[in-house]
């Protein structure tokens, strides 16, 4: 019987699926779709690859279903839509393997009981992937699931790169620098390597530009350092998440404004960013077509931050030979990916107008002796191969 598999990418109001058959040892997506409004009015939608869409339901407004009754008919349709084929596992993002979980690692109790032991590490994203584990482990008992983490790729980071210059002690208890976007960053080496396997090899800093934003500074395929650190806060500019800060501003927003820690959480992850500085919106499209003076400040702070942190990771990497712009903004903003060229001129990097107006996926000119990509990025597909991969070690 055919193969297929199932990806998750669970949030606090999104499920995000993907799913593919796998027939000897191949693998073709089938089906990508969401389970979308969780906790208002729920929506399950699921496309072919060419844009049909195969399922779409609605649930109404107010109906509160959590992870499990949500997933079961995810699952029912899995099943009816499979047909004669067996989905043999389920791959799931996991925000935050910690310092111990640096591989896709096959679930069971004890690793569950691990991965709960980090939500302090990341409590916005990690209770929800965790739920989905669970739903799936009740719904259908014997189905494998396995956990593909966000931070694995980073895992051999030099440890400078992990250092916080905090008292030794906190970095005992995992207060360090653990980066994140890994599936992304890992897709988007993986795709370069395939275009050019020696600018893979060199010094590489690719851009994950969507609401959550980071930057990762690869040699040898490998990453070297990252924009995000101990949580999803640290570095860039994103759509409603701060980015660098200095700390001393959150101490005065708790002694000054008398903001409790769940304040300035909310204030950090959900308030501030493009949606903060603008006043108007998280959404860079919606940026790009105001007038509104606060809407192309946020833009300028973006790509300033942008180009000020590529500067640094280039440092790291005593240059570059490849910058990548993926995600939302990376593929989509001709205006962000010229406004970061033209000033980053200084590092040899040449913009081909015309190839950025029309989004080519090579957007340096022939002289520019740094090459500039634009690429699509796919974490589902490497949740896929990573848990195919998983299951083949285990079976062989
Ligand atoms: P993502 O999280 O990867 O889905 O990216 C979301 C971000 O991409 C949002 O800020 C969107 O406004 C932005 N985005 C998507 N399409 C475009 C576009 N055509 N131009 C500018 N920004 C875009």
């Amino acid at each position: 019987m055919p193969e297929a598999i199932l990806t998750l990418n669970a949030g606090s109001s999104s499920i995000k699926f993907a799913l593919y058959e796998c027939p000897a040892g191949a693998r073709r997506l089938v089906s990508r779709g969401a389970i979308e409004g969780i906790g208002a009015a729920p929506t399950f939608t699921a496309l072919a690859t060419d844009g049909t869409v195969l399922e779409d339901k609605h649930w109404a407004t107010g109906t509160h279903l959590d992870h499990e009754d949500l997933l079961e008919p995810l699952l029912t349709w899995v099943t009816s839509h499979l047909g004669e084929e067996n989905l043999v596992a389920v791959g799931h993002r996991i925000v935050h393997g910690g310092s111990d979980f640096h591989s896709p690692t096959r679930i069971d109790d004890t690793v569950l009981a691990a991965l709960e032991k980090l939500v302090p590490l990341a409590p916005l994203h990690q209770p929800h992937n965790i739920a989905a584990v669970k739903a799936i482990g009740s719904l259908r008992p014997g189905l494998p699931q396995v956990a593909c983490f966000d931070t694995a790729f980073h895992h051999d980071m030099p440890a400078v790169a992990t250092r916080l210059a905090l008292p030794r002690i906190y970095a005992e208890e995992g207060v360090r620098r653990y980066g994140f976007h890994g599936l992304s960053y890992e897709y988007l080496i993986a795709r370069l390597r395939e275009l050019s396997p020696g600018l893979a090899d060199g010094r590489v800093i690719a851009a994950h530009l969507g609401n959550g934003a980071s930057l990762c500074a690869m040699r040898n395929g490998r990453s070297i350092d990252t924009t995000m650190g101990f949580s999803t806060l640290d570095g860039l500019v994103m759509g409603t998440r701060c980015g660098s800060i200095d700390p001393g501003a959150l101490l005065y927003l708790q002694q000054a404004d008398g903001l409790r820690a769940a304040d300035v959480e909310r204030v950090l992850y959900h308030e501030s960013g493009l949606l903060g500085v603008s006043g108007i919106s998280h959404d860079m499209r919606i940026l790009q077509a105001s007038e509104d003076p606060h809407a192309r400040e946020a833009i300028e702070l973006f790509v300033y931050r942008l180009v000020k942190h590529v500067g640094a990771l280039a440092s790291v990497l005593g240059g570059l030979d490849a910058l990548i712009f993926s995600a939302g903004i990376g593929e989509h903003s001709a205006g962000v990916r010229a406004a970061v060229c033209e000033r980053l001129a200084w590092l040899g990097i040449e913009c081909d107008t015309a190839a950025n107006t029309r989004h080519d996926s090579l957007i340096s000119t022939s002289r520019s002796p740094v090459r500039v990509f634009v690429m699509a990025t796919d974490e589902e597909a490497m949740i896929a191969e990573h848990t195919a991969r998983a299951m083949s070690t285990l079976s062989s």
